[in-house]
């Protein structure tokens, strides 16, 4: 049987080099809490990603539990289905109950006609997610924010490095949270960060990650430890030299599929958005089985019978989880939208190592 071709596939550093980083972390004996590699690596993110404040993570959840603690959000929260479940789960370990809203299929984001009918008395934020990376409609999302004096968190675990008009979309809203897991486009194995727009909350952000420790002897309020190491620093460091090879590799992987299957019958992808620096962090179709013939399911499954593993992501929804499918507005009805991308999406292989001989084996289950 030939090589598996895997969904994703983790950006590397170069091993001769995190050695030798290694070895100056094991000579300063300096291994967490705060050390030159984290420092250094919170510096230069902050300038690659063009963000005033950034505060790193051991995850990309844990940065959206400790945004909700430090903007104090109680009650209820609009959120998305169609995501991760850290997202609401983040909301979940907080005591706060996920109102979902539907996505606009054109970006598969909240879509931000129908928040206003789901906010009520103890509505208290937004917690919208960049989807796939593709930028949210920041703007029409704050206006409602603004008029409602709502909180606005972005869980942008797929936005790394996405700018729109040169911006970065990360300075959106009151926080924005990122992961850097081994399978996203920008990977410290495990990690994660917040980006905040001021010094004072990225203070506060940084006492909340340990234990709330504001001095030695002092402690404001109860933090969790949520520290990234020096070894996972240093890692980062090196990763974050070769993650716009990585992310110009995956747009070549992109454009070769958009080629391939525009004018497959039953197939849909999304375009590049104008103006928008996309990291190509997930290829999504979308398979309508009866002019494509074949069901998303049966499409997937004959792909993975040749080793070639797509991933159905996002299926199912959040809202079909036991913990979230008894709330009022997790239903199918209210959430057309959500529930048709999860039944005929599949994210085809996409990352930085694949072959043209592998991306032409992907494309040989469309007919081509
Ligand atoms: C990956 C991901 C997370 C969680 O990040 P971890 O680093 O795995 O904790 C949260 N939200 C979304 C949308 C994700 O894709």
């Amino acid at each position: 049987m030939k090589d598996q071709i895997t969904v994703t596939s983790p950006l590397l550093p170069d091993l001769e080099e995190f050695n030798s980083m290694l070895k100056e972390i094991w000579d300063s004996k300096w291994i967490t809490n705060n050390g030159q590699f984290h420092r250094q690596l919170e510096k230069e993110l902050a300038e690659y990603l063009k963000v005033p404040y950034i505060s790193l993570f051991t995850n990309g959840t844990l940065p959206l539990i400790t945004a909700l603690q430090a903007l104090r959000i109680t009650g209820e929260v609009i959120t998305t289905p169609y995501s991760f479940v850290a997202t609401t789960h983040s909301l979940w370990w907080n005591g706060i109950r996920p109102v979902f809203v539907d996505v606009d299929p054109a970006t598969c984001g909240l879509d931000p006609e129908k928040i206003e009918a789901a906010i009520t008395p103890k509505t208290t934020a937004i917690m919208p997610v960049h989807c796939y990376g593709k930028p949210c409609d920041t703007e029409a999302i704050q206006a409602i924010a603004d008029k409602y004096g709502l909180k606005v968190i972005y869980d942008a675990a797929h936005a790394f490095g996405v700018e729109v008009n040169g911006k970065s979309v990360l300075n959106a809203g009151d926080m924005s949270t990122l992961s850097f897991h081994a399978t996203k486009v920008y990977n410290t194995i495990e990690g994660g960060a917040m980006v905040m727009h001021d010094e004072q909350t990225k203070k506060r952000i940084d006492y909340l990650k340990n234990f709330g420790f504001a001095g030695e002897t002092t402690v404001v309020a109860p933090g969790i430890n949520s520290k990234m190491d020096e070894v996972r620093a240093a890692y980062g460091l090196l990763n974050l030299r070769k993650v716009d090879a990585a992310i110009e590799a995956r747009r070549k992987v992109a454009e070769r599929y958009r080629e391939a299957l525009r004018d497959v019958e039953g197939i849909t992808f999304y375009d590049d958005m104008p103006g928008v620096r996309h990291n190509y962090s997930y290829f999504p179709i979308f398979v309508d089985e009866e002019k494509f013939g074949k069901s998303r399911d049966a499409l997937y499954e004959e792909m993975k019978g040749e080793g070639v593993l797509g991933r159905r992501y996002f299926y199912p929804l959040i809202t079909e989880f036991s913990t979230y499918r008894g709330l009022p507005s997790a239903t199918r009805e209210n959430l057309p939208n959500a529930y048709k991308l999860a039944d005929t999406v599949l994210c085809l292989p996409m990352h930085h190592d694949l072959s043209d001989s592998d991306v032409e084996r992907v494309l040989k289950f469309f007919g081509k």
